[in-house]
């Protein structure tokens, strides 16, 4: 993805934004002086911030004129990311999934509106899949090793007790007063698939609110949200973007003659296979785009990879499937789409994709001999 590309190159423990932004002065000097005659056009600048949560290093590019305000509001936005990782994480005891985890199998369990929103929103996607997206398949997740400790092979007996108490219809709603009850005695809610995403959305909101146009938000590189587009028509000049934004290239950067400029943030979605090849250029403006891949956590037996996507029916890792790039008007949803299609497999996606035009998709599928790229949503 073009300008994100190095971003794996940094060293792990990534300086804080003050500590990024620390050799460049701030533009107070003309505080409490007279307005001067707005002479010359001011210069876009792009800060970026950026922390560690949910597991990964969510970054903010900012793209504007007020370095001061862009990077107040993207540490707003990141403080978002983080209430949202201490309500959301499985793996803190004390957060809003973990009560409801132990609870809600008791009693029913009244929950945040957003929370209950984006669980209900859950539910419906599961519906519009078949169940290949379902945020209880933590357990069989836990079953195959890949929370913690090595990869497994569970046992058709576990994977058949699992299955009695896991599916979304084991969760019960009331929407008069936001609660949740789940029906199956072991039913643990996981939001791996769909959190990183939702926390990009609300990030995105949060920049937004704050005045930020022009943006691109990354929760690990795996689920990307571009706000508005690159700052190049209101000023009138060509757009610097790979100069100006660390990681980027200028490689297909678009022509602002050409008359059918595409226009959105670039991102190169790379071959999983050979990094060098482009499988497609994409421009997103209020997009956003996520990847899912079975190289990301797996471990192999026999020569057989097991991937740490399981479909929810049958209990198995999925296989045959390479990686799932998504496109989507929010994060939430490329990223929850990337993992259900993963699981669907191409002519289930196709389907899926059939009525709802917003949606594109790259899938890389593998056979015993041969690789299947299939291109979904990007014309003929
Ligand atoms: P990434 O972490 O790179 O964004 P994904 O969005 O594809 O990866 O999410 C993978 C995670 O989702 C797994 O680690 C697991 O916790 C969970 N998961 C696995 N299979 C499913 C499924 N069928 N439906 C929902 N969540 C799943
Ligand atoms: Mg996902």
């Amino acid at each position: 993805m073009r300008w994100l590309d190095k971003i794996g190159e940094q060293p792990a423990q990534a300086p804080p934004a003050t500590q990024i932004e620390s050799g460049v002065e701030p533009e107070l000097s003309d505080v409490g002086k007279d307005a001067e005659p707005e002479s010359k056009p001011a210069e876009w600048i792009y800060p970026r911030v950026q922390r560690r949560a949910m597991g990964s290093l969510f970054e903010v590019y900012l793209a504007g004129t007020d370095r001061e305000a862009m990077v107040a509001a993207g540490e707003e936005a990141l403080e978002e990311v983080e209430r949202l990782e201490r309500q959301l994480s499985h793996y803190r005891d004390d957060s809003d999934i973990a009560r409801m985890n132990i609870h809600a199998k008791e009693q029913w369990v009244r929950l945040e509106p957003r929370l209950y929103e984006l669980l209900k929103h859950c539910h419906e996607l599961s519906r519009e899949t078949d169940g290949a997206f379902d945020i209880t398949a933590g357990p069989l997740v836990k079953a195959w090793g890949f929370f913690k400790g090595e990869g497994r092979i569970p046992g058709d007996s576990e994977i058949a007790e699992l299955l009695e108490n896991i599916g979304m219809e084991r969760i019960l709603f009331d929407d008069q007063d936001h609660l949740v009850y789940f029906t199956a005695p072991k039913l643990e809610i996981n939001l791996g698939a769909i959190g990183k995403g939702f926390a990009v959305d609300a990030a995105a909101r949060t920049l937004h609110f704050f005045g930020v146009d022009h943006a691109v938000i990354h929760g690990g590189q795996s689920t990307i949200y571009a706000l508005g587009e690159p700052p190049a028509d209101e000023l009138g000049t060509e757009p610097d973007v790979s100069s100006r934004i660390p990681h980027s290239s200028s490689r297909n950067s678009p022509s602002l003659d050409s008359p059918s400029m595409p226009c959105g943030w670039p991102f190169d979605i790379k071959d999983p296979r050979d990094k060098e090849t482009i499988l497609e250029t994409v421009y997103l403006k209020n997009q956003a785009l996520s990847t899912s891949g079975n190289y990301e956590q797996f471990f192999e037996v026999d020569g057989t990879r097991y991937t740490h996507i399981i479909d929810p029916r049958t209990g198995m890792p999925v296989q045959g499937v390479v990686s799932v790039s998504v496109i989507a008007d929010t994060a939430a949803d490329s990223d929850a789409l990337s993992t259900a299609f993963f699981v669907m497999g191409r002519e289930a996606t196709e389907e899926y994709c059939r009525t709802r035009p917003n949606i594109r998709v790259i899938m890389v599928e593998e056979t015993q001999d041969d690789f299947i790229v299939t291109k979904i949503g990007f014309g003929s």
